[in-house]
């Protein structure tokens, strides 16, 4: 051992034992025992050669060459290294349906039946009944024609690749006409006008930015139109001097034509919202009702289920998506259709939804829940950031997210954290350090102000939300 350097002083280079002994030190056994030689000796090597350089520059502490410093550097550095990358956070900015921070959270009966397909083999290309080969997409089909009043299903990965698997499927090489007013941009570079060229379709823009009619679409029609395509505006609204042509309006000229009629719904929510007072969408089966023969939606945006790109509607159109090449490409894994059969079947009893379905109980909240939920939170928190900061109570208002309703808002409440002292980046440190407990906490700074708007925080998550307070390091 050569631990008997002097504690005072500095150590040099020569002090610096060799990866091979320290190897075989005790300290080092239980590292070995974790993370295996391979990686011990890489980070030990490294770590020696950082211990060289402090030598070099004769600020090399002798205390920091004992077997037991080492091997702590070390299992800091493992630690740090384990610390898994897609954590669960506390989301307070207000936005339900957040895309930065994954959309729909998913109800325990989804969690418990991905768990179980990733334990177990599971019956997804098998037909228990037969004994035969079987299609993963019968897994959800039936509760998604029964929900829906559709003939047919399909499911793919999200709701983009069900507008390009439509578009290359039905229309490629041939036109889609789209109204000017829908030619629309989600976020994360998918833009309508993008995604047609990407299926090979050509793009036939019609009517103006605010004003499309009938007679448009009408007059568009040729030999090469392939389908009449409706994009929901779902994350802009235009006022004033407007006019957009209803699906309805569309599936009759699309009829008479014999051209169909496909529509993105986006959010595409399944049951009326306006039962629970909150703002009204239209649902996947009012738009096959009133005459769409395709309509694509996302699974985790208002359904609250997993993310998944669900297309319904009539059923030789389905077939022929289902037998496209890209099908096959952009389908969904067992783990997808594992979270998304239970969600679904919560929907065959609606009335019981917004108790089980959390993106719809997040939505539903009462905002007096809230409140009396910021008052009881309000002292943890206040005692947390200390006395430079000064923690009130708030009204705030939520939003849906994921381009739904965007301008409609949920009265909510929450937490307002404001300095005492108007200091540089106080608020930005303190945006920080929630950041970095161990379940992150986001919220969101507007007006020298830090504001956590508490609807997504179940009241069942709040004594975990309680108990990381203490840990906070403004
Ligand atoms: C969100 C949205 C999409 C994209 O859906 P993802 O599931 O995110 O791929 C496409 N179209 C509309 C109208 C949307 O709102």
């Amino acid at each position: 051992m050569d631990n008997s350097l002097n504690a005072g002083g500095t150590a040099t280079a020569a002090d610096i034992p060799s990866v091979d002994r320290l190897l075989n030190r005790h300290a080092m056994q239980a590292l070995l025992a974790h993370h295996g030689r391979t990686q011990v000796t890489h980070a030990l090597r490294s770590h020696l050669e950082e211990l060289r350089r402090s030598a070099l520059a004769g600020a090399l502490a002798p205390v920091e060459l004992l077997d037991e410093a080492i091997a702590s550097v070390l299992t800091m550095q493992f630690d740090a290294a384990a610390r898994r990358r897609l954590r669960a956070v506390f989301n307070l900015t207000g936005t339900v349906l957040h895309t930065n921070l994954g959309r729909a959270v998913l109800p325990e009966e989804a969690v418990s039946a991905v768990v179980q397909a990733m334990r177990a083999p599971v019956a997804l290309e098998y037909d228990l009944a037969s004994g035969g080969r079987g299609e993963r997409d019968t897994l959800v089909e039936q509760v998604l024609c029964e929900l829906t009043g559709a003939e047919a299903a399909t499911v793919v990965n999200n709701n983009a690749a069900a507008v390009l698997l439509m578009l290359s499927a039905l229309a490629a090489r041939r036109e889609v006409i789209v109204s000017r007013g829908e030619l629309i941009e989600i976020g994360g570079s998918f833009r309508i006008p993008d995604i047609m060229r990407q299926a090979g379709v050509k793009l036939v823009e019609v009517g103006t930015t605010n004003r499309t009619h009938a007679t448009d679409y009408a007059e568009a029609i040729g030999p090469r139109s392939a389908l009449l395509m409706k994009v929901h505006t779902s994350n802009y609204v235009i006022n004033g001097f407007t006019h957009s042509v209803g699906v309805a309006e569309l599936a009759d000229l699309g009829r008479s034509r014999t051209v169909p009629v496909a529509a993105d719904l986006g959010s595409g929510s399944l049951v009326d919202l306006t039962r629970w007072n909150l703002p009204k969408e239209p649902t996947v089966r009012e738009t096959l009702k009133e005459g769409a023969d395709l309509v694509s939606f996302s699974g985790d945006k208002l359904l609250g289920g997993p993310q998944a790109g669900l297309i319904v509607g009539r059923a030789d159109l389905i077939a022929k998506l289902k037998k496209h090449p890209l099908k096959r490409a952009l389908r969904v894994g067992k783990l997808t259709l594992a979270a998304l059969e239970p969600v679904l079947a919560m929907y065959r009893a609606p009335e019981l939804l917004a108790e089980r379905l959390t993106t719809l109980r997040l939505l539903t909240r009462a905002a007096e829940a809230i409140s009396a939920q910021a008052v009881r939170l309000r002292p943890a928190l206040q005692q947390a950031v200390g006395d430079a900061y000064e923690v009130s109570t708030a009204t705030l208002s939520s939003q849906i997210g994921s381009g739904a309703l965007p301008v409609d808002r949920l009265p909510s409440h929450g937490l307002a954290v404001r300095p005492v002292k108007a200091r540089r980046g106080g608020l930005d440190r303190l945006e920080r350090a929630l950041r970095e407990l161990p379940r992150p906490v986001i919220g969101r700074i507007a007006e020298k102000t830090l504001w956590l708007d508490l609807r997504c925080l179940e009241e069942s998550e709040e004594s975990a939300f309680v108990a990381q307070c203490s840990e906070l390091r403004p």
